[in-house]
């Protein structure tokens, strides 16, 4: 290094050779700004290079062969610019002569002339013209330099930032000797037990990889390293699912030592408010779990779950008018306005019977209409607010508030939620939503509640059917949807854009207007979308409830929450637009009364087969839980709103599908180590190694 003193991970990249100002500034545009930043850079794969061939035993075969050997006869033909072209030469070492040939390459020439000694690591094929066997495109490491990659297994990484993968592999071994000085955010004793093996030894271990010896375990070593499942892998990946199992597990044992406001109630919650209907089963189990919630002495924090339809909304109902009856406020957030606009319609009904008014805070509230219900927050009154987002709004305090409520989950962040939280000292918190989660992932974004699941619809409902249909076909289905309206039916027709957008391929609202009129000339159209004012929005959707609409066209305006039982039909025009659980969702909407419901999918020709399997999946059942896993794997974590806050999308290293186990044992470690008081400390450990995880809530 010959710059004084030794290196450290805390170092910044300047200090390795080769890295000045400029390429720092590269790095630090990517997140890398410490040696240790480079070091957590892991290969992506890795080859095996540790056997040379000589050239009279070369195989048949066309497996990759390492040769060590001299470079002759280069004959270089370009053509055009960009190294086209072709480089031919011959590879010689002491026991004979191989041609090679590398094709849009014509740069490598002159890196040959100037060091001829080399190790040409690829693959042989014959050569077109004589058949005899060529190595082609192998991969060039010149022999003179201290070049990390011969003769040995060695790591390939990507590009990151400015640095190509072969200059990051030279760059990183020369860092490894920073490793010598690296704290382990794990204690020796917990390695021990859970037979992890050092950071340091960890990631040396990944960047320059020492097979075992012995032949048969020397084999097994080099497959799992290259599917990335060496014991080394394991431990960053355990490293970073306990930081999420972790801040969860904090977050929990934090609000369980927080004083809750104190809602006794000696009568069932049904009791407290007029019922239009009887109860479900599962919702008489929920409401019990919650009124037990509510009188212990730390805060509820319960998620509750339950498909579409199964009646959360009572349940939040019930829970408010315990919190009522105690003196204390209740807060009930929804994601849309619309949304908002219906829970209030819903619990002033409900709460007819009590002398509780429900108030409405959104963002269209007028200024007199906020200030008066600010005023009343701030009061000692047992006030019932339901709102958007506006709720965590600066400026909107409460006095006393005991509850709070957050419908459709999914819909908003971890972050979101704990800014309501927050506006109470420690209030109770019910969390909903008709997402299912799967089970690996309601461990982490949800794993700091406790679960609660309606499994059953009120009865009465039919299953939705679900059918696909041709756009270029669909004539039957505009005569079919005359006919619903006709018999007192009302119809959903959902598109994924308002206006034509150059770019994607799908149906917009407004292009198709004239064209629904024309076809459905006997019926009463409205539409419906989120760049109209908030009170056409209203006025339309109260049309609809009443039926001066019959067709509604909208977009997922309507998506979450809203709840018209005489809608039967729910068409979705470019449904591979959206995702498994948004079309479950959507669905969700038709179904609530007794009549037959029917989800038509409108699609066009030439789907993509991806596309055709999702609806098929789609069609093929109701069950939400499935198609959020299904969704999960075809889209990824990151659609799912919640898992970001908790940086569960950006895992670099652990998988939440492939590492369930590994989840599993985090969470209870962390339980291990906050009983042991020792999961603060660990947790600002990790947060000072990964970075990306101090962004995370409770971290
Ligand atoms: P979600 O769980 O999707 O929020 P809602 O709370 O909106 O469902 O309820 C859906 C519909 O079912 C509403 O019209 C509601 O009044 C009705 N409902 C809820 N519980 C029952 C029940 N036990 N029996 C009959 N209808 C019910
Ligand atoms: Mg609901």
């Amino acid at each position: 290094m010959g710059r004084g003193s030794a290196l450290h991970p805390t170092d910044p990249v300047t200090r390795l050779r080769g890295i000045g100002p400029r390429l720092e500034a590269g790095l630090g545009a990517v997140g890398i700004h410490r040696v240790l930043d480079l070091l957590l850079h892991v290969p992506r794969r890795y080859e095996d290079r540790t056997q040379t061939v000589r050239i009279v035993d070369v195989p048949a075969g066309r497996e990759p062969i390492l040769i060590r050997g001299v470079v002759r006869r280069l004959n270089v033909r370009r053509r055009g610019r960009r190294g086209r072209g072709l480089v031919q030469a011959e590879i010689v070492d002491a026991s004979g002569a191989l041609p090679v040939a590398w094709f849009n390459q014509t740069w490598l020439a002159q890196q040959l002339r100037r060091s001829p000694e080399v190790y040409l690591y690829g693959e042989l094929r014959p050569d077109p013209r004589d058949g005899q066997p060529q190595l082609v495109n192998p991969v060039v490491e010149p022999v003179d330099r201290d070049d990390p990659a011969a003769e040995r297994i060695v790591p390939i990484y990507g590009k990151l930032g400015p640095l190509s993968g072969r200059r990051l592999r030279r760059t990183i071994e020369s860092a490894l000797s920073a490793l010598d000085d690296l704290v382990d955010p794990l204690s020796p004793d917990l390695r021990l037990s859970l037979g992890l093996p050092g950071l340091g030894e960890t990631l040396r271990q990944l960047h320059h990889p020492n097979a075992p010896v012995s032949g048969s375990e020397r084999q097994s070593w080099i497959e799992s390293l290259g599917t990335l499942s060496t014991p080394a892998h394991r431990r960053l990946a355990f490293d970073e699912l306990l930081g999420l199992a972790g801040s969860v597990t904090r977050l929990r044992s934090l609000r369980r030592q927080q004083q809750a406001p104190p809602c006794r109630s000696r009568r069932r919650l049904d009791e407290l408010i007029r019922l239009p209907f009887e109860l479900t089963g599962a919702q008489v189990r929920v409401a019990r779990q919650i009124r037990d919630d509510l009188m212990r002495p730390f805060p509820m924090a319960r998620l509750l779950q339950g498909d579409v339809g199964s009646g959360k909304t009572v349940i939040a109902a019930m829970a408010a008018v315990a919190v009522l009856q105690n003196g204390y406020q209740v807060a009930v957030m929804a994601p849309t306005e619309l949304l908002a606009e219906q829970h209030h319609r819903s619990f002033r009904g409900l709460l007819a019977g009590t002398p509780h008014e429900p108030l409405l805070l959104t963002g269209s509230c007028g200024v007199a209409e906020r200030r008066r219900i600010l005023a009343r927050l701030c009061s000692n009154a047992p006030e019932l607010v339901i709102g958007t987002h506006a709720l965590v709004q600066e400026g909107v305090a409460f006095e006393r508030l005991g509850l709070v409520v957050v419908d459709e989950q999914h819909r908003f962040g971890v972050a979101q939620r704990q800014a309501l939280v927050e506006k109470g000292e420690g209030p109770h918190l019910l969390v909903m939503t008709a997402t299912p989660i799967p089970r690996s992932l309601a461990l982490t974004a949800y794993g700091d509640l406790d679960l609660a699941v309606l499994d059953e619809l009120p009865p009465g409902r039919r299953p939705v059917r679900t059918v696909v249909r041709r756009r270029s076909d669909s004539d039957r289905l505009w005569r079919f949807v005359a006919r619903e309206v006709a018999d007192g039916g009302r119809v959903y027709v959902v598109f994924p854009l308002i206006d034509a957008s150059g770019g994607l391929e799908a149906e917009s609202l407004h292009e198709n207007l004239e064209d629904m009129e024309r076809r459905l000339s006997g019926a009463r159209i409205g539409v419906l979308h989120g760049r109209m004012k908030r009170s056409e929005q209203e006025g339309v959707y109260e049309a609809f409830r009443q039926g001066r609409v019959q067709v509604l066209l909208s977009t997922t305006v309507i998506e979450v929450g809203v709840d018209v039982r005489e809608a039967t039909v729910m068409i979705i025009e470019s449904p591979q637009r959206f995702g498994l659980s948004q079309l479950h969702q959507l669905r969700g909407r038709v179904g609530r009364g007794a009549r037959q419901a029917w989800c038509v999918l409108l699609v066009d020709e030439g789907m993509s087969a991806m596309a055709t399997q999702r609806m098929q999946a789609f069609c093929s059942t109701d069950d939400g839980f499935r198609l959020a896993e299904a969704d999960l794997r075809l889209r990824g974590p990151g659609e799912m709103a919640g898992l970001r806050q908790w940086g569960a999308d950006g895992l670099r290293f652990a998988s939440i599908f492939r590492d369930h186990d590994l989840l599993e044992l985090c969470r209870s470690v962390a339980t291990r180590l906050q009983e042991a008081g020792k999961l603060e400390e660990t947790l600002v450990r990790l947060a000072e190694l990964y970075p990306a995880a101090r962004d995370v809530p409770g971290y």
